[in-house]
């Protein structure tokens, strides 16, 4: 099979034999596809044209209802995207639920929001300011949708969710999507675009998809157009510090990796509900979609006096996992996406053990359910403990893209906030407390190295979509090492692909535009 790209309104292939893209339970080689060759610039150029023009011709309803249909085509065809997702990311069902309803839910999510924007096409904040003495000649904010093109590049772990977190929001904003997710998984992204495209839901242009490739595009983009990325922070740095990207001043959102943790409160012992809430959470985050989540638990912080007790639950909880072929019904995780992850993670996981023993998984001896080692590949389940997490380094930062995480005691709880700032800026953060006092602290000391922070007690414990799971409602995002980035939070997320601009004039003039604008925030 061959994954050919839609741009400038038609199906096309590139050049040469391409990248391909496995079964990572068997090794199977299930398709190629190259980006060599395209015109790229023109494919940007079609989107801002004819895409974005028909967009923005449009209310903020009327493309809210172009997401209800996108929503209704994706949950049809639900059943084959976790077939795909189980064959080209060795997903078991709880994952190819995690990626592939993440997806669909969100796009559903931004559709039930565009009710409140009604049949506007720009949004307005709340009130104006004086300048001056006059009290008449004020300022407000509009904010008016982007001109340009989103261009959108994914990380291989998320092509449903990743494709559509992002593409709901710029369609409900009126910017056309340039999607780019990574070569090793686009078989879902393409599947998801092609049956969108089908039903003949979007204006031409409003969507475009690039399977492969794709290295040229920071040097094309301009003034008008944005960049949301998401992967390593590698590749982020790369292509944020792209000479055309810092001189267009294209807005450039990143979306990275980190070292998010977990924190124990002191005052949970192993029968209280937080602990077993910390326990159950920490084993999913370890092994849904195999540890291969931006947002997974990679630091787990532990009162020194309950360090053993943590770890005898937890190594007890991982000893009874299958891991193997997610085919096989009683496997809970599978493999890696490819060999190339899976020696990266090996990578990864010496220089974690040159400050951190293994106390769980962490060598090549592990069991599989219906799988060849050899052939797949898979990463055992490993749970390292690091004694002396002050003096360590790569614990806080190095992120082994696996199912690994790291226990580490802290003395006492300025300790443990220490300790989870040493990621230099995380995703997400939970703690587990009933003491309201540790949960109030936590909050205020950690949130400025945080995009996201989750306080569990027992008595939210089980309403808790789970620390690594993304809701549409609140923002995606981190500071520092997780990238800096925002995304997503409602109508937050709008505001990126809007321009804001302040207009200062007379209040009738201010209130006759307000007349005619949704409210932002809302
Ligand atoms: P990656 O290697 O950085 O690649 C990410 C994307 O960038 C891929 O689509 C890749 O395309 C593309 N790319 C690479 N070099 C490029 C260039 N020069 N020009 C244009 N595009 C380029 O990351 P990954 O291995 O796919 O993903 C894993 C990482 O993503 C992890 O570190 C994880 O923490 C992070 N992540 C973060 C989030 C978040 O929301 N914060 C979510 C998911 C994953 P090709 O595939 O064609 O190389």
């Amino acid at each position: 099979m061959r994954l050919q790209h839609y741009l400038n309104g038609a199906w096309q292939d590139g050049a040469g034999e391409g990248a391909v893209l496995f079964d990572p339970t068997n090794g199977e080689e299930l398709a190629r596809t190259s980006g060599d060759g395209l015109d790229l610039s023109a494919a940007l150029d079609f989107a801002r044209r004819e895409g974005g023009s028909a967009l923005r011709a449009l209310s903020y309803a009327e493309r809210g209802a172009m997401l209800v249909r996108i929503g209704e085509v994706l949950t049809a065809n639900r059943d084959r995207y976790y077939e795909i997702s189980l064959k080209n990311s060795g997903s078991t069902q709880a994952d190819a639920a995690f990626d592939v309803d993440g997806g669909i839910g969100t796009v559903k999510y931004y559709a039930g929001l565009s009710r409140k924007l009604g049949d506007a096409r720009y949004l307005m904040e709340p009130g104006a300011d004086r300048l001056g003495k006059d009290e008449n000649f004020l300022t407000a904010h509009i904010l008016t949708p982007r001109p340009g093109v989103a261009v959108h590049i994914n990380a291989f772990n998320f092509p449903s969710w990743g494709l559509w977190e992002k593409a709901a929001v710029a369609l409900l904003s009126g910017v056309a999507v340039f999607a780019k997710p990574a070569a090793a998984t686009a078989w879902l992204s393409h599947e998801m675009v092609k049956d969108v495209i089908d039903a003949d839901i979007l204006p031409k242009g409003a969507l475009s998809l690039l399977c492969a490739g794709g290295r040229e595009l920071m040097g094309l983009v301009q003034p008008g157009d944005v960049v949301a990325f998401t992967g390593s922070a590698d590749t982020a740095a790369k292509l944020k510090g792209h000479p055309n990207i810092i001189a267009s001043g294209v807005p450039f959102n990143v979306e990275a990796d980190s070292l998010n943790a977990a924190i124990l409160g002191p005052d949970a012992g192993p029968d209280s509900d937080e602990f077993q809430a910390m326990i159950k959470e920490v084993h999913r985050e370890l092994t849904l979609k195999a540890g291969q989540k931006c947002t997974a638990t990679r630091r787990i912080m532990i009162a020194a006096e309950q360090m053993d007790a943590v770890q005898a639950a937890l190594v007890e909880r991982l000893g009874k996992t299958a891991v193997g072929d997610p085919r096989d019904g009683s496997v809970r995780m599978g493999p890696l996406v490819n060999k190339a992850q899976q020696s990266a993670a090996w990578d990864g996981l010496a220089a974690l053990k040159r400050e951190a023993k293994s106390v769980y998984g962490g060598n090549e001896a592990f069991e599989l359910v219906g799988a060849d080692a050899d052939t797949g590949a898979f990463f055992p389940l490993t749970l390292l403990r690091c004694d002396d997490p002050e003096g360590a380094r790569a614990v806080h930062s190095v992120e082994v893209f696996g199912p690994v995480a790291t226990l580490m005691p802290y003395t006492d709880p300025a300790q443990a906030f220490y300790l989870a700032a040493r990621g230099e800026g995380s995703l997400v953060t939970s703690v587990y407390t009933a003491d309201d006092g540790f949960a109030a602290q936590a909050a205020l000391n950690m949130a400025a190295w945080h995009g996201r922070l989750v306080l569990v007690d027992g008595r939210v414990a089980k309403s808790n979509p789970g620390h690594g799971t993304v809701m549409p409602q609140s923002v995606h995002g981190g500071p520092g090492r997780a990238g800096g980035g925002e995304e997503l939070g409602g109508p937050r997320g709008l505001a990126f692909y809007h321009q804001r601009t302040a207009v200062w004039g007379h209040s009738d003039r201010l209130e006759a535009l307000r007349g005619n604008a949704a409210a932002y925030p809302g």
